[in-house]
C-alpha cells in the first residue's frame, strides 16, 4: 500500500481511502517523530541516505514531517512528492515553470528530467516580470503568478511548491497558470490542504489601496527562503479543486500518496482531522479543446 497514489476528485472518494490508511500512518509517524535522523531512500540523491526529521517548523511538540525528513541535497517530503509526481508523468521533453529558484527541488528536476526548467521567485516592490533581479547575489528571474511574462500555450508543466496560500488573488494565478499551459498540460503544486474544510478560510486580503486586511487574527506567516517570512491568505480546503475546473482543469484531483520509506509523509499533527496535511499534491489537466 505505501507509496501507491491515491486520487480523489473530492472529499466523497478521499474520505474512506483516507480512513483505511490513516491508523498504521499514525503509527509510523508517532515513531518517526522522536528520531533525528533515519535512513531511508531519496528520489532526487538517488539512494538510501540519512533523512534529518525534525527540521521544519513545529506543530506542539511535534515536528512536520511534512516539511521535514531533509536529505543531504535539502529536499523535504514534500519537495520530494512533487518531484516524484512530475517525473511520474513520464514527458521526454517539453517546458516546466517552476515558481521557485535556486533550490533543491529546482536543482533535481534540473537534473532528473528532460524537462527545460524555467525558474522564477517572487520579491515585492513592483519589479516587473521577465527581469531580472538580484537575490542573495544571484540573479533570479521575477514573475509574478496572477501576471507572469510567459506567452500562451507555453508549458507542458507548471509547478509550484506551497506558493498559492500566499497570494491574495488566487483565482488570478489558477487562471494564469492556465493560460501560459499547453492544452493537455499539468498544473501540479502543494499547498497546506486542510482536509476538513470544505471551504477554504479567508485569513486575510488585500485592499484597493494595496494595504492588508486580516480576517482571522494573530497573522499566520511561513519562512519562505527569499524574503524571510510571507503572510499566509488562505486556508485550503476542497473548494481549491472546484477553483481548478473554474479556471478551465478538466482533470482535477489531489493525490495523496504516503511513502514512509522515501521520506514522503504528513504535517503528524495528532488532531489529524484538525489541521494534518497527508502528503498529497493538486494536479490538474488543461482542457485539450
Ligand atoms: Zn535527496
Amino acid at each position: 500500500v505505501w507509496s501507491t497514489v491515491h486520487p480523489a476528485a473530492d472529499r466523497a472518494s478521499f474520505d474512506p481511502v483516507y480512513d483505511a490508511l490513516i491508523e498504521p500512518t499514525r503509527k509510523i509517524e508517532a515513531w518517526l517523530e522522536l528520531q533525528q535522523q533515519v535512513e531511508g531512500w531519496c528520489d532526487c540523491c538517488g539512494k538510501v541516505v540519512p533523512l534529518r526529521i525534525d527540521a521544519g517548523p513545529r506543530f506542539a511538540h511535534h515536528p512536520s514531517l511534512r516539511a521535514g525528513m531533509v536529505c543531504p541535497r535539502g529536499t523535504n517530503a514534500r519537495a520530494r512528492l512533487l518531484l516524484r509526481m512530475v517525473r511520474s508523468l513520464g514527458l521526454e521533453q517539453g517546458r516546466c515553470a517552476l515558481f521557485e529558484a535556486h533550490s533543491p527541488l529546482a536543482s533535481a528536476l534540473k537534473e532528473l528530467t528532460p524537462l527545460e526548467m524555467h525558474l522564477s521567485e517572487y520579491v515585492d516592490g513592483g519589479v516587473p516580470s521577465g527581469e531580472t533581479i538580484m537575490i542573495a547575489n544571484r540573479p533570479v528571474t521575477q514573475q509574478d503568478m496572477t501576471a507572469t511574462s510567459y506567452p500562451d500555450k507555453f508549458f507542458d508543466v507548471v509547478v509550484h511548491n506551497d506558493v498559492l496560500e500566499h497570494i491574495p488573488w488566487h483565482h488570478a494565478a489558477l487562471r494564469e497558470s492556465g493560460r501560459i499551459l499547453k492544452p493537455g498540460g499539468v498544473l501540479m503544486f502543494t499547498v497546506p490542504f486542510f482536509i476538513q474544510l470544505d471551504q477554504s478560510v479567508q485569513l486575510a486580503s488585500l485592499g484597493p489601496d494595496g494595504r492588508v486586511r486580516q480576517h482571522i487574527e494573530p497573522p499566520e506567516f511561513h519562512g519562505d527562503p527569499i524574503r524571510g517570512s510571507v503572510l499566509t491568505f488562505w486556508h485550503f480546503g476542497w473548494d481549491l479543486l472546484t477553483s481548478l475546473r473554474d479556471a478551465g482543469f478538466d482533470i482535477v484531483e489531489l493525490r495523496m500518496s504516503f511513502d514512509p520509506f522515501s521520506g514522503i509523509m504528513s504535517d503528524n499533527h495528532p488532531a489529524i482531522r484538525a489541521g494534518n496535511n497527508p502528503p498529497n499534491v493538486i494536479f490538474g489537466r488543461k482542457a485539450r479543446s
